[in-house]
């Protein structure tokens, strides 16, 4: 095989292989015999090496055809890893400092290495042992504006936007996975589906049955399917957020595609607020957890409102973009509308987060892909109980979501459902 033909990678071939980087070779230093390598994938989908040297390290992804939380059964398009090279780069732009470096790709191979981020742990995990992240409301607020607003048509001339969006329509196999895991499965007997049986089988019978909700999620499937509003994550879970206390970067940007901006801010509060019902079944002694809990519903709170502030920032400061033409908002009487125009935008952005929270939340306890905070709860009635209180918000959050009219709305019912 020739060095840029497709093989699944192991250890050895990825040490020859980067010992012919010069770059990456001398920022690993020694020789490449002493190089460690060891494989640490624990997402769904790819292979993921630390690689480290004398003098320092680096992560290697690689797609692999095929998805690896299922098998050779379930083939994936390589060019997922030609889509998150992309993303990061686009990413690496408009929210400097936010995202792994790039270090190398190599297309055929379908590999990025990246910078290694160290001491850095996946979010979900700390949120689970009950961690707090002072500054990731901050970081993550200024990623989400930026990223959002800076590849949107607010942002940017429509021609460029049109390229922007032609760059990732070929993601189409990342977006199915969405399309069914997260909008479809979980609402009827998909052979993959599971939940905790048997506390969870009525609820999730109701569910399979349930027309309002139906309704409520073929709309935000129809969403989610035909708004390419902006460059979107696609898969901003805290699992793909990496933080030490004082950093945050995110990672894993392969489902990127053009998308309604409130499926990556979905993404954020509903994980969050899945991080705070599953919190209870952490605690080891009563309330022992409390503090914590405040934080992370002050941290919902928090990410809503300083994203807007953000994102209406940038609207005033940095609308080089198509929509909202100038010459229709002139003088005194076109700023007070055009600034009452940006308000009703976020309402109704907000709006879309609540119901794609909703799917977010719905999808880890009802479809395949489950997640650490319910899923490591140990005793099985107690993690029910947990997840039958966030399908319960959920439910409501997504059958009727104007009825949350602020982010206060939604902690109020989050707290209440408890
Ligand atoms: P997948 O697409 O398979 O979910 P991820 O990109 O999420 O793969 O990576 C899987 C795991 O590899 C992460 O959960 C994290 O533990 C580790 N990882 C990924 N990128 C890096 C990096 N740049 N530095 C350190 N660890 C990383
Ligand atoms: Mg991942
Ligand atoms: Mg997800
Ligand atoms: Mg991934």
């Amino acid at each position: 095989l020739g060095q840029d033909e497709y093989r699944i990678l192991r250890d050895t071939d990825l040490r020859d292989y980067l010992a012919e980087l010069p770059e990456v070779a001398a920022l690993l230093g020694g020789s490449p015999g002493g190089w460690s390598i060891s494989e640490v994938g624990d997402g769904n989908l790819n292979l993921v090496f630390i690689v480290r040297g004398t003098k320092g390290g680096i992560a290697v992804k690689q797609a692999l055809p095929y998805v690896r939380l299922v098998g050779e059964s379930w083939p994936l398009p390589l060019s997922r890893s030609h889509y998150e090279h992309l993303a990061l780069v686009h990413q690496a732009r408009l929210a400097p400092g936010l995202v792994p470096a790039v270090l190398h790709h190599n297309e055929a191979l379908a590999l990025i290495a990246m910078e290694l981020l160290e001491p850095h742990i996946i979010m979900r995990k700390g949120l689970v042992s009950g961690t707090c992240y002072p500054h990731f409301v901050d970081h993550m607020t200024t990623f989400l504006a930026r990223t959002l607003f800076l590849s949107s048509d607010l942002a940017v001339p429509a021609a460029q936007k049109k390229e922007g969006i032609a760059a990732f329509s070929g993601n189409h196999a990342l977006c199915k996975i969405t399309e069914d895991l997260i909008f479809t499965d979980p609402y009827f007997q998909a052979e993959q589906n599971r939940w905790t049986s048997p506390w969870l089988d009525a609820t999730a019978a109701h569910f399979r049955e349930d027309l309002d909700l139906h309704v409520a999620v073929s709309r935000l499937k129809l969403k989610f399917l035909a708004s390419p509003e902006a460059l979107v994550h696609g898969d901003l879970h805290t699992g793909s957020i990496m933080v030490t206390e004082n950093e945050t970067r995110v990672i894993d940007p392969e489902f990127a595609f053009y998308g309604p901006m409130g499926f990556d801010l979905g993404a954020v509060i509903g994980n969050l607020i899945m991080s705070y019902l599953a919190s209870a079944g952490h605690e080891r002694a009563p309330g022992e957890r409390r503090s914590f809990e405040a934080w992370v519903l002050e941290t919902i709170e928090n990410v809503w409102a300083e994203f807007s502030r953000k994102f209406v920032g940038l609207w005033r400061d940095e609308a080089n973009g198509d929509a909202y033409a100038a010459t229709l908002f002139s003088g005194e009487a076109g700023a007070a509308r055009l600034e009452a125009e940006r308000r009703a935008y976020m309402d109704r952005l907000f709006q879309d987060m609540v119901g794609f929270s909703a799917a977010k939340i719905i999808r880890r306890i009802l479809g395949l892909a489950h997640n650490i905070d319910f899923e490591w709860i140990e005793d099985p009635r107690l993690r029910a109980i947990c997840e039958a209180r966030s399908l319960r918000l959920a439910r409501a959050m997504m059958v009727d979501a104007p009825s949350f009219r602020t982010i206060g709305a939604v902690t109020k019912a989050a707290r209440e459902v408890r």
